[in-house]
């Protein structure tokens, strides 16, 4: 995994350092004992970790050192390190090659959802060889995310089941799934509405997409899978508990980590709702999705 970001003018401010920097620069500082916890502590939240994890994260290091004068830089950075492993959940999305599958693509708008499926479709004819792939364009809400998923389905050469804006949303998704299924296995990948400012029609929406697409799906693969932009801080902890009163989300795929140098939003997401990560967007090229890796996305994350 590259864990690819962009290195520019903007990232060598102070403000835009990763957590290794900045950990490195309280150590170099010389801080010791409660001045380097309290520091660490609020580094982690600029890291987008959250003020409560955080908390408990500096809490359990503090435990493990048994309050001795702070290690080594390597021995600090190495016990933060493993803190931060174990409470991260990596586990790939895995489809079945030989029956239908239906992956429901969720997350607020501009988060990145229609690149990512362009994406997705991409990873799953090279690495499972599937062929069959329909792209149901289910945020019938904005013109313009149906238009979007069309150029990229003509670019991928891929069907894309889309009714006029404003069409019931649960509708196109049946028609997706079957039109799929009339040739026999493979892969449908539904865009939904992400318009986070009505909650409680959003969610309405979206439980009754789930119900159609997982009652006509039947025996095959079914997951629903949130974006979040690694940009946006904590805020995604907060879409990713909207997303989750409507329904259960399966994985969540991190993108634009390219764009930022912070990344704490998976141990949050992680470690309070459970929910593994499955894929890392690095950039806006086809090609830019990684499978994620908790270690090597720790490694990454330590190492700015
Ligand atoms: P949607 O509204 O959720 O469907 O979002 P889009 O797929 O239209 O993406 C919004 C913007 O984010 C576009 O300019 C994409 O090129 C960009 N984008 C999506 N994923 C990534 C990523 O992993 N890295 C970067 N740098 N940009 C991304």
């Amino acid at each position: 995994m590259r864990c690819g970001r962009r290195r520019g003018a903007a990232e060598e401010s102070l403000a835009r350092k990763g957590l290794g920097a900045r950990i490195r620069q309280i150590l170099q500082g010389g801080r010791e004992g409660e001045a380097f916890f309290e520091e660490l502590e609020d580094v982690l939240i600029e890291g987008d970790i959250g003020a409560t994890l955080a908390v408990s994260l500096v809490d359990e290091l503090r435990q493990e050192m048994g309050l001795r004068r702070t290690p080594g830089r390597d021995g600090v950075i190495e016990l933060l390190k493993n803190r931060l492993v174990s409470n991260l959940r990596g586990e790939p999305l895995e489809l079945d090659p030989n029956s239908l599958n239906c992956v429901l693509i969720l997350g607020v708008n501009g988060v990145g959802k229609t690149t990512t499926i362009a994406k997705l479709v991409g990873f799953y004819r090279r690495t499972m060889g599937i062929e069959n792939i329909v792209l149901a364009a289910a945020d019938t809400f904005r013109a313009g995310a149906i238009e979007q998923l069309k150029i990229h389905g003509d670019r991928l050469g891929v069907r894309v089941v889309s009714q006029a804006a404003g069409a019931d949303p649960g509708a196109v998704i049946y028609d997706s799934i079957e039109s799929a299924r009339s040739r026999g296995k493979g892969l449908v990948i539904a865009d939904t509405a992400g318009r986070m400012h009505n909650k409680a029609n959003l969610v309405r929406e979206l439980q009754k997409i789930d119900k159609v697409a997982r009652g006509r799906i039947g025996d095959g693969v079914y997951r629903t899978v949130l974006v979040i932009d690694a940009t946006t801080g904590q805020n995604g902890l907060r879409q990713a508990e909207v997303f989750g009163e409507a329904l259960e989300i399966n994985s969540v795929i991190l993108s634009k980590y390219d764009s930022t140098a912070k990344g704490g939003i998976a141990v949050s997401i992680s470690r309070t709702l459970g929910i593994p990560f499955s894929f890392l967007g690095t950039g806006e090229k086809p090609d830019d999705l990684e499978p994620f890796d908790p270690i090597q996305f720790v490694d990454s994350l330590l190492e700015g």
